[in-house]
């Protein structure tokens, strides 16, 4: 176990780059200002000793004033030089966590942007800014504390031999057993337990989050009680885990702990008492005095090391998850980025006995699904939901790649084009568009960053946008999100629109949004993409099967495999599940007809 923390601070540091250094100069300066920390407890003891040898001449104790500044020079020193190592770690901390930051975010730019689809990106921020800081405290604060406490161990074996070696031993036997007993509560089998104990409270904060977004919900709906459940038994878990490990495991050991680090002279006492005879027998009467006093106050520093002991052991475990937060970003795949890239030769697309699974999947989202599009055809991928349409979109702007076969883009394999050009030649519309907190044009601008303000507004108005403008208040510029300038599905998926007729690029990937809000936006929609789709490769995703009569192709893909394909009129005249979808459209249509002339 201890190998393995090890490893993580380790980890940790390689991110520091050339500050690793600054971290162990810290480290060292540490220890340096717990030495210089201790030196004002034997500067009492010149004192005392000086003084007891004098008595009552105090007169006579011409050193003390010295000591007294010596002490007064090293416990200054001493903060002086742990505020210069906390200056080091902290430059260090900080610079670490910028870097694991840096290099998270550009090795997230590597990684195929349907990880991103998987992995929501705010929880990857999270990931990657959570474990950034959880190392800041880490590496500022507790390695420098734990070098500190071992220097002070140290310190401790050396005066325990030039002073009284029984008394200084009575005060390292409750140093030992304190951390004896903190080991207990955190190693073995109890780990799994303060495990266990702290993901219960991660759930529970967790489940609270989710109940509080759910307000609006259950007051809408009027729910019962019923809609705290995962609420309510995430804080039952917590409660019994929070007993089980707190009741169970460190009720002896914490109490032994903090008996022992407060308490130091329930060993001192009992120690000093025991050799008090043959030391008085001997003679050394003032000698043994001032060891006493030495030991008892020097006991007070004990207690504050241990107590640092306590936060650093809590440190390297934070670092532990901290360390695996950032892996899971880190370690993301990335998507291999060709040597030598060839330009494709047309903008036709073609899927050769394409197979791909799902990481984490046993069954593949499609297998040996073979179609050809030639330059300025348009086909539509329909079927039933989880049928692989979207899965076959998706590859080929490379948002996976595939497990077996070759998707081709103008008879290129897509790995072998370099990415800047195929993102260039593909423009993808998706479902779930979202818009970004900024302005519109900001928003359209993005598919081509290059446009200016001119070719952004007629973008806008090829896609069908302009009662979009006139109703903002600012509108091109208007701040989407902010003070409730809030845009309906449809009119978000217009504005999509836009930046993809902005990018003119030669292929399209389109996934039609299932529910458009109103037959008004639905008209203009249309209207957008006739004018997106005119003249070029396009790969539809219809689930209104009206927009997908005029195709020069139409797959059906069921369960990943093409379960048929052709024109229409060709698939209609059959009893396949194109035609069973089609009449099961045309009633589904015929009833919305129907219930409105009734005023349903
Ligand atoms: P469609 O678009 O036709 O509804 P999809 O391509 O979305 O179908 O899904 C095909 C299959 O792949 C389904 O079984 C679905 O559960 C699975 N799938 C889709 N996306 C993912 C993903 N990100 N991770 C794992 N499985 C997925
Ligand atoms: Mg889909």
């Amino acid at each position: 176990m201890k190998q393995k923390k090890r490893n993580e601070i380790a980890e940790l540091l390689r991110y520091a780059g050339k500050y690793r250094a600054l971290t162990f100069l810290g480290m060292v300066l540490s220890a340096v200002a717990m030495v210089m920390g201790m030196v004002p407890y034997v500067c009492i003891w010149l004192a005392a000793r000086d003084l007891i040898r004098v008595a009552p001449n105090w007169t006579q104790a011409a050193e003390i004033a010295k000591y007294g500044w010596m002490a007064f020079g090293f416990a200054f020193g001493g903060i002086l030089v742990y505020f210069a190592a906390l200056m080091c770690t902290h430059l260090a901390a900080f610079r670490t966590a910028a870097n694991i930051r840096k290099q998270g975010v550009a090795h997230m730019m590597r990684t195929p942007l349907g990880f991103f689809d998987s992995n929501a990106s705010g929880l990857l921020r999270n990931r990657l800014d959570g474990g950034a800081a959880e190392t800041e405290t880490l590496l500022a604060h507790n390695l420098a504390d734990i070098v500190g406490t071992v220097a002070m161990f140290i310190g401790m074996l050396v005066l325990m031999f030039v002073f009284d070696w029984r008394m200084g031993a009575a005060c390292l036997v409750a140093a030992l057993i304190s951390v004896l007993a903190m080991f207990t509560m955190m190693g073995g089998k109890n780990a799994k337990l303060m495990m266990e104990y702290q993901t219960a409270q991660d759930v529970m904060s967790k489940a609270g989050t989710e109940y509080v977004r759910g307000i609006p919900v259950v007051k809408v709906f009027q729910q019962t009680v019923y809609s705290f459940k995962a609420f309510k038994s995430a804080i039952e878990d917590y409660s019994s885990k929070a007993e089980k490990y707190t009741g169970g495991v460190c009720r002896v050991p914490q109490s032994v702990n903090l008996t022992c680090t407060e308490g130091v002279f329930i060993f001192l006492v009992p120690a000093v008492l025991l050799i008090a005879p043959s030391a008085l027998a001997g003679g050394d009467f003032a000698g043994f005095i001032t060891n006493f006093a030495f030991y008892a106050v020097f006991s007070a520093i004990v207690s504050t090391a241990l107590a640092r002991v306590m936060f650093a052991a809590s440190g390297l475990m934070l670092a532990k998850t901290a360390v695996a937060r950032i892996d899971t970003v880190m370690h993301a795949p990335t998507l291999p980025v060709t040597e030598n890239p060839q330009t494709p030769e047309d903008n036709g697309v073609e899927f050769k006995d394409v197979t791909f699974t799902y990481e984490g999947s046993d069954i593949p989202a499609l297998e040996h699904v073979s179609f050809k599009v030639r330059p300025g055809q348009t086909i539509a991928l329909v079927g039933p939901s989880g049928g692989g349409k979207t899965t076959a979109a998706s590859l080929i702007p490379r948002f996976w790649d595939v497990s077996s076969g070759e998707v081709l883009v103008g008879n290129v394999n897509v790995k072998d084009i370099d990415p800047h050009v195929l993102m260039d030649r593909v423009a993808f519309v998706f479902q779930n568009t979202r818009l970004f907190k900024t302005s519109i044009l900001e928003n359209v601008r993005a598919a081509r960053p290059d446009a200016s303000r001119e070719e952004v507004k007629s973008a806008l108005h090829a896609a069908q946008c302009d009662d979009i403008l006139e109703k903002l208040p600012d509108g091109i510029d208007t701040l989407i999100g902010s003070e409730g300038t809030y845009l309906s599905g449809g009119e978000q998926q217009r504005v999509a629109l836009a930046g993809a007729i902005l990018k003119n690029a030669p292929i399209i990937v389109l996934d039609e949004a299932t529910a458009f809000a109103d037959p008004e936006n639905e008209a203009l929609i249309q209207k957008a993409l006739k004018t997106l789709t005119e003249g070029r490769t396009v790969i539809m995703i219809a689930h209104r099967l009206s927009t997908v009569v005029g195709a020069d192709n139409i797959i059906v893909l069921d369960g990943g495999h093409i379960a048929e394909e052709g024109r229409h009129e060709e698939l209609t005249s059959g009893d396949g599940l194109y035609a069973r979808m089609w009449s099961e459209y045309n009633q589904a249509v015929q009833w919305k007809i129907a219930s409105v002339k009734e005023g349903v």
